[in-house]
Formats: structure tokens, sequence, C-alpha cells
């Protein structure tokens, strides 16, 4: 699946013109004033006024560029991809991101609830694979500014008993810079 990025002015008229063959995400999801559109049929003809970046990457975001790197993926679909932590807090922990250049949970809105939820449901599947202890696991997400990373990314930890006091406050429940998927499905419901 391919994307095109064009200029917000833009997009209305598009949708009009080929809908319902292309996707229209919300500029504001991506935190900028380009909007983003999906394409699902052929390539719209180009414009003289839209401006058109056949691109859903970040040239210079690390997780947009994981394949290209030596990191082990674990899980990959059309979609998100998943891969073990540089740093792992405890024996499984996992990174589950969406492929699309999101920056982080503040770029989210309700629309955007089933994506953390398939983060997840994608975290679930793969503690399950490896036989970790799914009881014992936390899904969560660092809060900006304390995001290392400025892709969106979900951490699945397990089992949680064993992580050290350090990661215990790098991962603190609700803290001011840690967020659970749950309570953040819940502020996004709210939003
Ligand atoms: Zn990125
Ligand atoms: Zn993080």
């Amino acid at each position: 699946m391919e994307t095109v990025v064009l200029e917000e002015r833009g997009v209305e008229k598009l949708k009009k013109r080929y809908s319902p063959s292309i996707k229209i995400w919300h500029p504001l999801q991506f935190g900028a004033s380009n909007a983003r559109l999906c394409r699902l049929g052929d390539q719209p003809p180009p414009r003289k006024d839209f401006e058109f970046k056949m691109t859903t990457k970040d040239e210079k975001c690390l997780f947009c560029n994981i394949e290209d790197t030596s990191t082990e993926i674990i899980y990959k679909d059309d979609t998100y991809l998943a891969f073990k932590d540089i740093k792992p807090a405890t024996a499984h922990h996992y990174l589950v991101i969406p492929k699309k250049h999101i920056k982080n949970t503040s770029s989210l809105h309700t629309s955007d609830v089933e994506l953390v939820k398939k983060l997840v449901e994608i975290g679930e599947n793969i503690l399950k694979e490896k036989s970790a202890n799914i009881e014992e696991t936390m899904y969560g997400f660092h809060v900006p500014p304390f995001t290392s990373i400025q892709h969106l990314h979900l951490h699945v930890i397990s089992p949680i008993s064993e992580m050290g006091f350090i990661s215990r406050l790098m991962f603190r429940p609700n803290s001011y810079w840690f967020i659970t998927a749950s309570s953040l499905v819940d502020k996004l419901e709210k939003k």
C-alpha cells in the first residue's frame, strides 16, 4: 500500500474526485499541516495545486527505517511491525509500532482507539508465541516529552515482577512519563 502526502487544502477536492478508492486520514493525526492520503486504487494523476510526495516515511526516523537495520523483526504485516527492545527491562520486552510515522500518543485521536488495541493484540500474540506470562504483562507508551524515539511504539513487558528498580521507574504505570495502553484507550475515547 502506498501513500501520497499532499497539502491540506487539496484533500477535500481529491476526496470528492477519487472517493471511495482512497482513504484519508485527518492531518492533525500527524501533528502537521500535511494531510496523508492512502491510496487503495491507482495513483491519481499529479495536479498543479497539490504537491505529491510518495512517502509515509520520515527519512531521519529510526523506526521508519527499522527494516533496513540489523534489528530482527519478530512480527510484520502491511501496517505494523514488532521487534525486541534494544534495552530489555525483563525477559520479554518488545516494541510494536505502526509502520506509518505517528509521532507519539499526543498525535492520537478517538479514531485511533482501534490502532492502540491492535498494537496490544499483536503484543499479546507475540507473548503467547514466546510462552511468556500473559498475566504479568504491561502494555504502555512513553508520554512526550519523555519519548526517546519520536515514532509511536508500544512497550510490551513481561513478567513485570522481574523488572529492576530503574525499569520500574522508567515504566511506572500512569506516571507523568508513561501511560498504560488501557488508560490511553480510556483517554482517547473521551477526546
Ligand atoms: Zn517514524
Ligand atoms: Zn519508549
